[in-house]
């Protein structure tokens, strides 16, 4: 088998979340405990969601906790993490966008706000706004014309409207969905950067990853990213998503539960050593009796086949526990 490498794909948009920092926990320790390679990714493409201080943040977090990545661009003297919007530089999205428009899987769309205003629709309270494939089927010589005269344009995904897609998840299992429900997404937008699902996807290749560690919100998306490695002819990565978090109360851990973040549970006097003990058990049960581990102890005993997709509830009377109060 080849070298496991795993990486952590931030977007730099606020604090570090509990949920990041456990998929970022998670994917460090399948990498060493494997002997494998731990790699860092600011994914920052969609610009209109950057948080200043938002990165520096990411990376003092990282320090602190001692998940230290391998390798990057030369950075100060040391290796600093992959920058999506400095890879973009060079062009290397829209080049596999083009590759993909090649074969069919991708096609130019130059629909204005006002005509996919006209496609939302209302599914169970929620907009949705599936795209209707309109300019799929423009004629060649008509795309050729807008491109020539700088009309501006996304890149979507082509994906047919019969048949399913299926894809494995080391914790879910296999899932298949029909591809009727699958929108034509976005892979590059009208600003020149790719979207962070194309960009993912194209990165995690280039990159050489082997195992993509990352939230279960992203279930959903997998059958489009699984489309994608099918349509370049690349191998699909193993996928490891976490399960869910929730407070006490059983919902989603959000801002309001007031410990929602590193940053928090720091301001709030937890050690960082607590703090990380605690996080690696939201959703992995080691095989003993112990529940107290330091990070070396984690690299050896974390095993993402014992990981659980049922949510796992942060019990901050279990994280005091863990932080020598009783
Ligand atoms: N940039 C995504 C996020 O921060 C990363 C998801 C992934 O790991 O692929 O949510
Ligand atoms: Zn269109």
């Amino acid at each position: 088998m080849s070298k496991v490498r795993t990486r952590f794909a931030p977007s730099p948009t606020g604090r570090m979340h509990v949920g990041n920092l456990r998929t970022a926990l998670y994917a460090f320790l399948i990498a060493k405990h494997e002997g494998g390679d731990f790699l860092l990714r600011i994914e920052d493409t969609d610009q209109e969601r950057l948080v200043e201080g938002a990165v520096d943040i990411i990376y003092r977090t990282l320090e602190k906790t001692g998940l230290i990545h391998d390798e990057g661009p030369d950075k100060d003297g040391g290796c600093g993490p992959y920058v999506q919007s400095e890879r973009q530089k060079s062009g290397l999205y829209l080049e596999y966008a083009k590759q993909l428009i090649e074969k069919g899987e991708a096609y130019y769309c130059f629909c204005d706000k006002e005509r996919l205003e006209t496609l939302k629709t209302e599914v169970g309270g929620k907009e949705i706004a599936a795209y209707d494939k309109h300019c799929l089927y423009l004629p060649k010589e008509e795309v050729e014309e807008k491109l020539a005269a700088g009309i501006p344009y996304v890149i979507r995904q082509n994906i047919p409207k019969e048949g399913t897609t299926t894809f494995s998840d080391e914790i879910y299992g296999d899932i298949t969905v029909d591809n009727a429900e699958l929108d034509d997404m976005i892979l590059m937008k009208s600003d020149g950067y790719p979207t962070y699902n194309f960009a993912n996807v194209v990165d995690d290749h280039l990159m050489g990853i082997t195992h993509v560690v990352r939230g279960n919100e992203y279930l959903s998306s997998s059958p489009k990213y699984t489309r994608l490695y099918h349509a370049f002819g690349w191998e699909v990565p193993v996928y490891v998503h976490c399960p869910l978090i929730t407070d006490e109360e059983h919902k989603k851990l959000s801002k309001r539960s007031g410990h929602s973040s590193y940053e928090d549970l720091i301001e709030q006097g937890f050690l960082t050593e607590a703090v990380v003990n605690f996080v690696a058990l939201l959703g992995w049960s080691p095989e003993g009796n112990e529940e107290i581990f330091s990070l070396e102890e984690l690299i050896k005993a974390f095993d993402y086949h014992h990981m659980s997709k049922a949510p796992a509830v942060f019990d901050v009377v279990k994280l005091k526990w863990m932080n020598g109060e009783y």
